[in-house]
């Protein structure tokens, strides 16, 4: 429902993930940053409706920037949070999702690489994705700015990673490379698999 969105829990404790995230960057980034986004989102749409209903959309560009930056805060949040685990729980990639990955990459450590580079080399605040691109059939990397620049369309992000600071400030300060190196502890590559099935059920037809 439009402007009807609201925060999901964790299904792990805000302590869950440490030492490689700590207790308190969980909670400010999840009760506090996160549900910003779930604000804006709702707020967004609430104004959409709003026009819709006065036949007035003199504003849309600004609604539609609130739209697409607090939706993709929203959602890439919501991803993030499902896509790690309690590093006790940590199994690599396996099955057909190593057999993509390794198709696609060369190995698990060159995806890794790449993941690593793509993600610490955003400039400002922004994401790493993994993401299923049905249009090439192919997993690619991408590095977004914000929530929403930089990205292929059509493409299904299966992992994310939060490079803005309020993911890992509190506790690596600027050294954002060591955040992302001890952030591979806690990545639920179960998870990234089940993404990673749902996503190749979707195909796009480059042509009708
Ligand atoms: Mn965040």
């Amino acid at each position: 429902m439009a402007g009807e969105h609201t925060l999901p829990e964790l299904d792990y404790s805000y302590d869950a993930l440490e030492p490689f995230i700590d207790e308190q960057t969980m909670r400010l980034h999840h009760s506090k940053h996160h549900q910003g986004y779930v604000n804006g989102l709702n707020a967004a749409e609430k104004e959409l409706a709003e026009a819709r209903n006065n036949g007035d959309f003199g504003n849309i560009r600004h609604i539609e920037r609130q739209l697409a930056f607090n939706g993709s805060g929203h959602f890439n949040h919501c991803l993030f949070w499902q896509n790690m685990t309690p590093a006790d729980n940590y199994e690599d990639p396996s099955g057909d999702l190593l057999k993509q990955i390794k198709n696609d990459f060369g190995s698990f450590a060159d995806f890794k690489a790449q993941f690593a580079a793509a993600a610490g080399g955003v400039e400002g605040s922004g994401w790493g994705f993994l993401a299923w691109q049905p249009g090439g059939e192919q997993l690619v990397t991408l590095a977004a700015e914000n929530h929403q620049k930089q990205t292929q369309f059509t493409a299904v992000p299966i992992l994310a990673l939060d490079v803005w600071e309020h993911a890992y400030y509190l506790n690596y300060q600027n050294n954002r490379g060591e955040y992302i190196d001890q952030w591979w502890n806690i990545v639920d590559w179960n998870n990234v698999a089940e993404n990673f099935a749902r996503a190749t059920d979707y195909e796009f037809e480059l042509s009708k």
